[in-house]
C-alpha cells in the first residue's frame, strides 16, 4: 500500500544518498551505549540537511534540539570552516555527549551548546541581537510554532528554517499520541505556508522536513 511505497523509497534514500559514515555511525552507536533514545535524524535527512546549509552557504546555524549531536555534525559539515553553530538543548547530559561528538568530529571550536528550555534560551538570543541564517527545529513539538515566531524574530534576510517530523505519520506512541502530533503539525505547515514572511515547501524524506525561506 501508499505507506509500504513511503517506506521503501525511505529505504532507498539512506542507503543510497544518506550520510552513513564512520563518524555518523559510531555517534547513533554511541547514543545508544549511552541510553538517550533513538530519535536522531534520518540518514537522508542528515544529507539534507549538510546539502541545504552548503547551498545557501549559511554561516552562522541555530539548531534547537540537539540529543546527541548526529544532526549537529550533519549541519558543521555544510556550514564550512568559517561557519558556527549554536544548538539548544533541555537536557545537560545530552548537550555535553553532543558536545563530545562535535569535537571528535572536528566541529569542537565552532559549537556552543545552550542548556535549557529553549523557549528561554531564544528570547536571550533575541534580546542579546544575536542574527542568524540557518535554523533547524527539532525539539519537543509542541512549541514548533513558537520556535517558528523566535526563528523568524533571528533571521538575517533569506534565512533558511528547516523543521523536522513534520508529517508526523512515522511516529511512535499510542494512536492518540499520534493523533495529536499529526494536529499539531497540520497546524504548524498550514502557519509556514501561509506566513506573508515565508517561501516554503514540504520535502517527504524521513518523518517529513518542512523547509522554509525568509523573504528579503
Ligand atoms: N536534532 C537531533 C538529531 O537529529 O541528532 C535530535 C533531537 S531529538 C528529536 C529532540 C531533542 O529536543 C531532545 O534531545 C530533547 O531533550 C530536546 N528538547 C525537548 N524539549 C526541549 C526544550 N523545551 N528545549 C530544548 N530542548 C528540548
Amino acid at each position: 500500500d501508499g505507506l509500504d511505497v513511503f517506506r521503501r523509497l525511505n529505504r532507498y534514500m539512506n542507503e543510497l544518498f544518506g550520510s552513513q559514515d564512520e563518524v555518523l555511525t559510531n555517534i547513533l552507536r554511541s547514543i545508544e551505549v549511552h541510553g538517550l533514545p533513538p530519535i536522531s535524524v534520518s540518514p537522508a535527512t542528515g544529507k539534507l540537511l549538510t546539502m541545504l546549509v552548503a547551498i545557501s552557504g549559511a554561516k552562522r546555524v541555530l539548531e534547537i534540539g540537539a540529543l546527541g549531536g548526529y544532526s549537529g555534525v550533519c549541519l558543521a559539515r555544510g556550514m564550512g570552516p568559517e561557519g558556527t553553530l549554536t544548538s539548544l538543548e533541555l537536557v545537560e547530559d545530552y548537550a555535553r555527549l553532543a558536545q563530545h561528538h562535535l569535537e571528535k568530529a572536528g566541529f569542537g571550536s565552532q559549537v556552543t551548546y545552550i542548556i535549557g528550555p529553549a523557549l528561554e534560551s531564544l528570547k536571550t538570543l533575541v534580546m542579546d541581537r544575536q542574527y542568524f541564517d540557518f535554523f533547524f527545529i527539532d525539539a519537543d513539538k509542541d512549541n514548533y510554532v513558537n520556535y517558528l515566531d523566535y526563528c523568524i524574530q533571528l533571521a538575517e534576510p533569506g534565512a533558511i528554517i528547516v523543521a523536522d517530523n513534520t508529517l508526523a505519520g512515522s511516529g511512535i506512541g499510542s494512536p492518540r499520541a499520534l493523533e495529536r502530533r499529526g494536529e499539531i503539525m497540520k497546524q504548524f505547515n498550514e502557519t509556514v505556508a501561509l506566513h506573508p514572511q515565508l517561501d516554503a515547501m514540504f520535502i517527504p524524506i524521513g518523518d517529513g522536513v518542512t523547509v522554509a525561506r525568509v523573504k528579503e
